[in-house]
């Protein structure tokens, strides 16, 4: 079973096996934890986005899917970018927020990544409300079917970190 850590900070400066980026599906870079990634880890990570939108990706990635590229100058070894779903009132779009979570589990699991830090994905720019984002990033996780060993879920603040831990209690 995963274990599940919650810390509040940056995830920028986590010695994990992999972050997860919050990314948008250009792959080209964006604001929030996106900004925070490519600024942090250096333009190797947008030179292997870039990579990507030549060769498999050419329209973008798609919401809900993930895909790994080095993580340049960061602490991690990898980045695995995952576009998570706009929220919105007309729809429901539980399913593709979980799909982030899953995907990027997958993703790690091709690389043998073991430990794995996420942001709360969708909960900044994209608008999710963050309890609902803490709880369907708990109960994916938690349902998995992975070899990571630890997933680390990253808050950047006070806020978030409570949200998640409500979930984890
Ligand atoms: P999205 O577009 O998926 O909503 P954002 O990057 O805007 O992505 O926000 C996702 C979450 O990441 C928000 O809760 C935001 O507060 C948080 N966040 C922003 N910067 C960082 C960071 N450096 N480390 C961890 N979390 C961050």
């Amino acid at each position: 079973m995963v274990t599940i850590a919650l810390v509040q900070g940056n995830i920028t400066e986590q010695h994990v096996d992999a972050i997860v980026n919050a990314a948008n599906s250009s792959l080209l870079g964006g604001g929030g934890v996106d900004g925070a990634i490519h600024r942090a880890g250096g333009p190797e990570i947008l030179a292997a986005c870039r990579a990507l939108r030549a060769s498999h990706y050419g329209k973008g990635l798609p919401t809900g899917k993930a895909v790994a590229t080095t993580a340049g100058r960061l602490p991690a070894r990898w980045v695995i970018h995952t576009v998570g779903p706009r929220f919105t009132h007309d729809e429901d779009r539980s399913e593709l927020l979980a799909s982030c979570y899953r995907e990027s589990l997958r993703a790690a699991d091709e690389l043998g990544a073991r430990t794995v830090a996420f942001p709360a994905i969708s909960t900044g720019i994209y608008g999710w409300p963050i309890d609902d984002g803490a709880r369907i990033a708990v109960e994916t996780v938690r349902e998995a079917r992975t070899s990571v060993e630890e997933v680390r879920f990253v808050l950047f603040d006070q806020r978030a970190y409570e949200a998640f831990a409500a979930q984890v209690r």
